[in-house]
């Protein structure tokens, strides 16, 4: 995580010197201020723990979280990443916390990095709309997914992309489309899946009597995978946050919430 309490005051890490006693906002125990080179300065809960808040951050999900906000400010927003938002389901924290220039409206930014399942996520997004704060579900660009994509116009595509359950989720609440970060360039793509199809050859054999039997030769639907196919790269600016409103929809797989949501425009 990248920030803690100190003293009674949340501190960021980047700003932070080594010495002070640090504890994690959310369970108290003390953490570690870790500073180097090459990591992002970050705070890290003493092993065991069994606090949320330490629970499975990446590196790549800090330097997202960072990515964000910084954008975010360039654009005169008010932006910070780990923000503690009061619902009526208990506290949550955003990723990134973005707020208008007039102080009119606020976002939720989640970067969602480990396995969460259907109802999880939208236990999350019920609370951002009970809190009337539009949330924008964004993924991450990994080197895994950058190493497998090929150029294609206005952008870059991966055939054989495994889609994980809250990918599905939130890419049908922002209507078909979900947003990834490269925390490495700080650069945003728009994401959408379509089907990935596997073609069946075509067989042909003889069965004992000489009749001709013949198979195959059509597509079909992978079930494991999809194409993702992503356009991009923009930067924040190119780009204006603003909200939309959805209607609520289930079908025997999940439900979607109905409310106002978070959504980004290319300009
Ligand atoms: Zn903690």
């Amino acid at each position: 995580m990248l920030t803690a309490d100190c003293n009674g005051l949340r501190v960021d890490a980047a700003t932070s010197p080594k010495g002070p006693a640090y504890s994690c906002p959310s369970c108290r125990q003390p953490v570690t201020l870790r500073k180097g080179a090459i990591k992002l300065a970050h705070f890290a809960h003493k092993p065991p723990t069994d606090c949320t808040w330490a629970k499975g951050e990446t590196a790549a999900h800090r330097a997202a979280k960072v990515a964000l906000r910084d954008a975010f400010r360039m654009m005169g927003y008010a932006a910070d990443y780990e923000v503690e938002v009061l619902s009526i389901r208990g506290d949550r924290r955003a990723d990134v916390l973005v707020t208008a220039p007039d102080g009119s409206q606020q976002w939720a930014l989640e970067v969602q990095h480990t396995p969460i399942l259907f109802p999880a996520i939208e236990a999350r997004t019920q609370a951002y709309i009970a809190a009337q704060i539009p949330v924008l579900w964004l993924g991450i660009l990994t080197e895994k997914m950058k190493a497998d994509a090929e150029p294609t116009a206005g952008g870059v595509v991966i055939r054989q992309y495994t889609i994980r359950p809250w990918e599905k989720w939130a890419q049908a609440l922002a209507f078909k489309e979900l947003w990834f970060v490269d925390p490495e360039e700080e650069t945003l793509w728009r994401g959408g899946f379509t089907d990935h199809m596997l073609y069946v050859e075509s067989t042909t054999w003889y069965e004992s009597g000489g009749v001709e039997q013949s198979a195959g030769g059509y597509s079909r639907r992978s079930a494991r995978w999809r194409t993702l196919t992503l356009r991009g790269p923009y930067m924040a600016h190119q780009l204006t946050l603003g909200t939309k409103w959805r209607k609520p929809w289930s079908s025997s797989v999940f439900s979607l919430p109905g409310g106002r949501i978070a959504s980004l425009t290319i300009d």
